[in-house]
């Protein structure tokens, strides 16, 4: 199916023959070589071949992928003030709003001294300003998929003249139930078009996909798949389940960490972490599917500005966020799912600078260490924190037990595919919309829409999952757990 890139020597953007303007951008960005994935990446799409990038998150694969998408529309380039001078020629889609939103951000400062027009599409805020930069006409159009489909509905998106694709983070797409819109969006597409897929791991799934969508790919690898970022120091602290607020704050006091994020399992368990912390001095909030997505932008920016020294965070409400220079990661619970942790990681150390993940293991946690030491393919340095002064809510082992509970019963709603997670204790709770739901659509989305479901194929009644398995070749693959919250 493909063939792999051999590494480069040393590289500069010069060599790539981009243009002045991208140059220029670069430059005022700050970067001054190509990472290895870029380094990789640039020629080959530059080539215009289909590529599937196995990079880890916090490698540069953006600029690695927007780069030439920018250097090959260029030529289409113009000014005019006419929409259809500007259709929709690159289309990058991405599993979450915050991960769209930060590739958007990329995207605009590497087109800046460019004419191209790029703009972002995504659930949980309002369609209509949407609507009316798209109608004005956009080359390069970040989105998830939801929400395109949206557009495409209410016709402010037309998708006939694309000519390069990239699915970034597809394994999280997948993991999140986006197959079926991603088929529906696939099919929209013209068959003659450049697809890039990039993605932490290569699983079964991912692999079909790619055998499926894209055309004699290259593979570019920059770190085996699985494998955790290299310049992460890694640290498991053993600690008692009810001492681990107070090591968060331990660990933030010892170390004077004035950013970090701490990642729950649960939104329920990041809620309440964030107002003990709070209690207890840190400055903290949270971010989660609760929270409604001005709110969490708003988190997010405050972070960004260093005002808040704590961002608890559920994964996917974490997942893409590209925080420069964050120094350090608590897992204040080790993930269910093992590659969560790959992925809770890569949030420090990015781009070659180095960082601190640390991790609370409590002993009823055995099994998501062994799952993860098994997934990353080495043991983990696991030392024992005495804390000082631990901070004992008396709520404390009854929420994580619920937080357990909310999770497991989750998983059980959320199709057949799933298994049970690991020692949960199962317990009817309600079950959190917004893990139904890739996003919120707006009440015009919702009327425009109303005839088209919703709900990803994860979260659907078994008929739904038919496109999973025609995909998958119908041999009833075994699926991956949605796991992230
Ligand atoms: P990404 O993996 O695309 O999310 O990028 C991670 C971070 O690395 C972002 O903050 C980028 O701005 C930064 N970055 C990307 N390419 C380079 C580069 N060549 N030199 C320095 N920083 C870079």
């Amino acid at each position: 199916m493909s063939d792999t890139a051999t590494t480069p020597n040393t590289v500069t953007f010069d060599q790539f023959g981009l243009h002045a303007d991208i140059l220029k951008a670069i430059t005022e960005q700050g970067y001054t070589t190509p990472t290895p994935i870029q380094a990789k990446a640039i020629p080959v799409v530059l080539g215009g071949r289909d590529v599937m990038g196995a990079a880890q998150t916090g490698t540069g694969k953006t600029a690695g992928f927007a780069l030439p998408i920018i250097q090959r529309l260029l030529p289409l380039a113009n000014t005019s003030a006419s929409p259809a001078r500007h259709p929709v020629r690159a289309l990058i889609l991405t599993p979450t709003r915050e991960l769209a939103d930060q590739v958007a951000a990329n995207v605009q400062s590497y087109a800046k001294h460019t004419a191209l027009r790029s703009a972002v599409v995504f659930g949980g805020v309002d369609m209509n300003p949407q609507s009316a930069e798209l109608r004005r006409g956009v080359e390069v159009l970040i989105a998830t998929p939801g929400r395109l489909l949206d557009h495409v509905q209410q016709k402010t998106a037309n998708l006939g003249q694309v000519q390069m694709l990239v699915l970034d983070e597809a394994d999280r797409m997948l993991d999140m139930g986006f197959l079926p819109d991603l088929q529906r969006i696939l099919n929209l597409l013209p068959s003659e078009r450049q697809t890039l897929l990039f993605s932490a791991t290569f699983s079964p799934e991912i692999k079909k996909l790619a055998s499926t969508y894209l055309r004699n790919p290259q593979t570019i690898e920059v770190a085996r798949s699985n494998s955790t970022a290299t310049n992460v120091t890694q640290i498991v602290f053993e600690v008692a389940e009810g001492d681990k607020t107070g090591a968060v704050v331990q660990l933030i006091r010892e170390r004077s960490l004035k950013q970090v994020i701490v990642f729950c399992n649960s939104k329920i368990g990041a809620s309440r972490l964030a107002r003990q912390l709070e209690r207890d001095g840190v400055v903290a909030t949270a971010i989660h599917g609760d929270r409604t997505q001005s709110e969490r932008m708003q988190a997010l920016d405050a972070f960004k500005r260093g005002e808040i020294e704590a961002l608890v965070a559920t994964d996917v409400a974490a997942r893409g966020l590209d925080i420069a220079e964050l120094p350090a990661v608590i897992n204040f619970d080790l993930p269910f799912n093992a590659e969560d942790y790959v992925h809770r990681i890569g949030r420090t150390g990015r781009a070659g600078a180095s960082g601190d993940a640390l991790s609370l293991f409590s002993p009823n946690e055995r099994k998501q260490l062994a799952d993860i030491e098994k997934l990353i393919k080495r043991p983990l340095d696991v030392q024992r924190l005495a804390v000082d002064t631990p901070v004992r809510h008396h709520h404390d082992e009854r929420g994580s037990r619920r937080d357990r509970d909310d999770r497991g019963s989750r998983r059980r709603t959320t199709g057949a595919h799933e298994r049970p997670s690991h020692g949960a204790h199962h317990r009817q709770q309600p079950v959190d919309d917004f893990f139904l739901k890739p996003y919120e659509p707006s009440p015009s989305a919702v009327s425009a829409s109303a005839k088209r479901e919703e709900v990803p194929a994860a979260q659907q009644k078994p008929a739904s999952k038919q496109p999973l398995a025609a995909l998958l070749g119908g041999f009833g693959m075994p699926r991956k757990t949605t796991s992230s919250n």
